[in-house]
């Protein structure tokens, strides 16, 4: 990954975490993972239908870095589905605007300033049984009974 410009701030994470293929026993060392740049340039330009130069300026890199995620990106995707290997969706050189967070019992997706105070739950529910999303996505992770 180019270094040095600090990409976009996230707001929002994927939905999933990714995605397996019919036939194949899940293996996670088969798997590719797409960072989430490429996930966030694959968003932008295909599912949004930006032009590359808008897709920068959203991303706050250059024409030709946006492009070059973007075609990284179609590339993982094409050889997920050719090999029939699972896709992870994780890491990758961003910020995100909060810890999120996402609630084991109702699905509830929220996001708090800072998760020092250790005193979470869910607004919704008040559950506290949470999935932390910025440490599932950013940094990565197996051991979320979601990722099993
Ligand atoms: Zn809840
Ligand atoms: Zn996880």
């Amino acid at each position: 990954m180019p270094r040095g410009k600090a990409l976009r701030t996230l707001h929002e994470l994927p939905i999933v975490k990714g995605f397996r293929p019919f036939w194949m026993r899940p293996n996670y060392r088969q798997g590719i993972v797409l960072c989430l740049e490429e996930y966030e340039a694959l968003r932008l330009i295909d599912y949004e239908g930006l032009i590359h130069e808008d897709a920068a300026r959203k991303m706050n890199i250059s024409r030709p870095t946006v492009t070059r995620i973007y075609e990284k990106a179609r590339k993982k995707l094409s050889q997920a589905l050719v090999e029939g290997r699972s896709i992870l969706i994780e890491g990758g050189d961003v910020k995100l605007n909060g810890v999120h967070f996402m609630c084991e019992d109702c699905n509830h997706r929220f996001v708090v300033e800072s998760s020092l105070n250790g005193n979470i739950c869910c607004p919704k529910c008040q559950s506290r049984r949470l999935i932390s999303l910025s440490e599932c996505f950013v940094r990565g992770c197996r051991r979320c009974r979601r990722c099993r």
